[in-house]
């Protein structure tokens, strides 16, 4: 499955992004160093290349160095974030197919995310994040 195969619009929708990036966020030398976008950046920063490989950059590591994900589970969470991020189907396409006898996730009733946060109360909006049982899959 590895690099993911990207068609080239995608690879075009994926370059529009890069520009957006590179002009409106604070410039990322990874990103420019990998031909890459930056999918999201919390305890780590995870970036989508353009040929289809997924970096990791830990921040609480001075001077990292990016790590290329081999892991299926960190891909998947990788496509699933982007995908969101990019309102782009094409990348949730590139997720495993449901197995014939696959089932819909438990923990996330196929939805692929999963709420956090005390939702009753107004000023403590729930956040969301990928399901940790089904890596964004929705199928188990
Ligand atoms: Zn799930």
């Amino acid at each position: 499955m590895l690099p993911l195969e990207f068609s080239d619009a995608l690879i075009q929708q994926l370059r529009g992004i890069q520009g957006e990036q590179t002009l409106v966020e604070f410039p990322d030398s990874v990103a420019a160093e990998n031909d890459a976008v930056v999918v999201c950046s919390f305890l780590t920063t995870v970036y989508l290349t353009l040929d289809g490989r997924v970096l990791e950059v830990d921040l609480l590591e001075e001077n990292a160095i990016p790590v290329v994900l081999v892991e299926p589970n960190d891909i998947w969470r990788a496509l699933t974030v982007a995908a969101r991020s990019f309102q782009s189907q094409e990348l949730l396409d590139l997720l495993p197919r449901r197995h014939e006898s696959g089932t819909d996730c438990p923990q996330c009733q196929a939805l692929r995310w999963i709420q956090f946060g005390d939702q009753k109360q107004p000023s403590d909006k729930p956040g969301t994040v990928v399901c940790p049982q089904c890596h964004g899959l929705g199928w188990v």
